[in-house]
């Protein structure tokens, strides 16, 4: 039997009026399940014919949480068998923020990440995307908790999944499915000028992250390979456009490296190249990974000193601590690791996940 989509509205709305149903059963079904977090057979209930209404594309296939924080890593199998994870990191303040993933895998290689020496395995659909959100939802209310925060910081990049990112957008913000506030999404991007200004122009308020991590070319180019398609003065002039349209700071990520870009006349470059921009500074400790040996996250006091001196300047600055590190919270590495041992396990058979 062919079943609906939760997110379907035309779609639903034919399947009640053949049903004769009350025009209110859909929106209880929806709003206890994508605004309540309800489990799904308690929202299906105020559904007539539930069998004929499909909630989820994914399979949660391991949940691990830290031991050290509120951090839990949710790994989520697709139909065709792919791995991808969400993060969900429960903030002492309460305030609780989901990390989801827009590809399976990254086309764009950065040195540093786990999800990018996976090369590029496909787009996540809008369905996909969603269903992350949606289980999450319905764990963190198990736990009387809702979520307050969006991240596209998991896997991949999402300007380069820009049609269906924005149908994630679209049913995120919907007053009828998620009704979640634009203010309270957060999209982190490597950095790919002309989808930065396309997104900015449909969501005025959403928020933007660029993940900058260096203001030499080489060395930017060297940590990210596919910097070399967009020259450092062409995203600042990205940032100018978007600081001309918003009045919201643009959050820049800077990962610190030892040696690499975490030195005092680093910090007074960045200072330099981002002096009159509205913009916050998320410093970030490496999580290390195996496939990067020459690549060490900055020592406490570098990190510190760093800090300080943007501050200094006047540069709204925050020093990230890392969450979830027992949990391999650094997007890609759980899949990586599950991955690796799946194969060990199944070397001689045909199947494969990325
Ligand atoms: N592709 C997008 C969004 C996903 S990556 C982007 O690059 O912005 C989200 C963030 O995780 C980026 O800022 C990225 O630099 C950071 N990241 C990737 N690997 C990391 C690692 N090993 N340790 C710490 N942060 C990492
Ligand atoms: Fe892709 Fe972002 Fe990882 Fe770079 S850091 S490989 S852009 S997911």
């Amino acid at each position: 039997m062919s079943t609906v989509s939760i997110y379907d509205s035309p779609g639903l709305d034919q399947l009640r009026r053949s049903l004769k149903a009350d025009p209110l059963c859909v929106r209880r079904m929806r709003n206890g399940l994508l605004k309540q977090g309800l489990p799904d057979e308690t929202a299906l209930a105020a559904f007539p014919a539930p069998d004929q209404v499909s909630l989820h594309t994914l399979e949660l296939f391991q949940r691990h949480d830290s031991t050290l924080d509120g951090a839990t890593k949710l790994l989520f199998r697709t139909a065709d068998a792919l791995l991808i994870e969400s993060v969900i990191l429960r903030i002492a303040s309460g305030r609780t923020t989901l990390c989801i993933s827009s590809q399976v895998g990254c086309a764009v290689a950065c040195e540093f990440c786990a999800t990018g020496k996976m090369g590029l395995r496909r787009n996540l659909s809008s369905g996909e995307m969603l269903d992350q959100v949606l289980q999450s939802i319905q764990l963190l209310a198990g736990e009387g908790r809702r979520l307050r925060n969006i991240v596209f910081m998991g896997m991949g990049e999402p300007l380069h999944n820009e049609e269906q990112l924005c149908a994630t957008l679209d049913a995120l913000t919907l007053p009828e499915l998620f009704h979640f506030a634009s203010t309270r999404i957060l999209v982190s991007t490597v950095g790919v000028p002309d989808a930065m200004l396309r997104l900015a122009g449909r969501y005025p308020t959403m928020r933007v992250a660029l993940s900058l991590h260096s203001v030499d070319e080489n060395v930017r180019q060297r940590l990210i390979p596919l910097a070399w398609k967009y020259p450092l003065e062409q995203l600042r002039c990205t940032l100018e456009e978007l600081n001309r349209r918003s009045n919201a700071a643009v959050m820049i990520e800077y990962l610190l490296l030892a040696g690499v870009n975490d030195s005092l006349t680093n910090a007074r470059q960045l200072i330099e190249w981002l002096s009159g921009l509205n913009v916050h500074v998320n410093l970030i400790p490496y999580n290390s990974i195996e496939e990067a040996a020459g690549l060490a996250g900055s020592d406490e006091p570098a990190r510190t000193l760093f800090a300080a001196t943007l501050k200094a300047a006047g540069l709204k600055t925050t020093l990230r601590y890392s969450l979830g590190s027992d949990i391999a919270a650094a997007c890609g590495q759980l899949v990586r690791h599950e991955n690796r041992r799946h194969h060990q396990a199944r070397r001689s058979t045909s199947t494969e996940v990325c």
